[in-house]
């Protein structure tokens, strides 16, 4: 069968080309909460995850204190290919990667979304406009605050999250990583999604 014109976008891309793995997500297509990072690292590049790597580790703790399992939740990035030496991505690459993220969140709905990092973030509070990207506030401004947004018809609740990658050895990013977690938790609670 024909790839989907989402789907050729980015594989038509140079990273694509020279990546292991395409990582499209993982996770349950009906859950009610999507994590989205940046782009998969070494080792989701060299098994098609994401988040399988040390960021990976403590994203799963911290799903484990909000009392989420993989069962809860659909993980998925903003690349679906590793840059090379892990550099950030490019607006062209956004640009050609994110028709296909879109149309995961198509199918699967989520009531709210949890953006990991600055790229992800300001991919949504620009609306999906790459171009707008730059103007966007970054996660240390906006993190832990949720907001409401219309994302292709669809009502999502944001939540921003700085990356677990970043947390990595900063105690006092993780402290607000985790005070942040509470925002999650009661939106769960609140909106049954598990
Ligand atoms: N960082 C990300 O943003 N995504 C991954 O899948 C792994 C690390």
């Amino acid at each position: 069968m024909d790839d989907e014109d989402y789907v050729r976008r980015a594989k038509d891309t140079e990273i694509c080309k020279k990546c292991r793995n395409i990582v499209v997500g993982k996770g349950n297509l009906n859950a009610g909460i999507m994590f989205i990072g940046e782009a998969p690292g070494r080792n989701e590049d060299e098994q098609g995850l994401p988040f399988v790597g040390a960021a990976g580790k403590n994203l799963d703790n911290l799903l484990e204190k909000v009392g989420l399992t993989m069962n809860d939740v659909y993980i998925a990035n903003i690349l679906k290919c590793r840059p090379p030496e892990n550099r950030n991505p490019l607006p062209e690459e956004i640009k050609a990667h994110t028709p296909w993220l879109i149309e995961q969140i198509k199918q699967i709905k989520p009531k709210v979304i949890c953006s990991l990092g600055n790229y992800s973030t300001k991919f949504f509070l620009a609306d999906g406009d790459v171009d707008k990207m730059d103007n966007m506030p970054g996660i240390t401004q906006v993190h832990g605050k949720m907001r409401v947004i219309e994302f292709h018809g669809l009502k999502i609740k944001l939540i921003p999250l700085f990356h677990p990658a970043a947390i990595i050895y900063k105690r006092d990013l993780l402290n607000l990583w985790e005070d942040d977690m509470e925002i999650v938790k009661s939106e769960i609670k609140h909106k049954k999604l598990v």
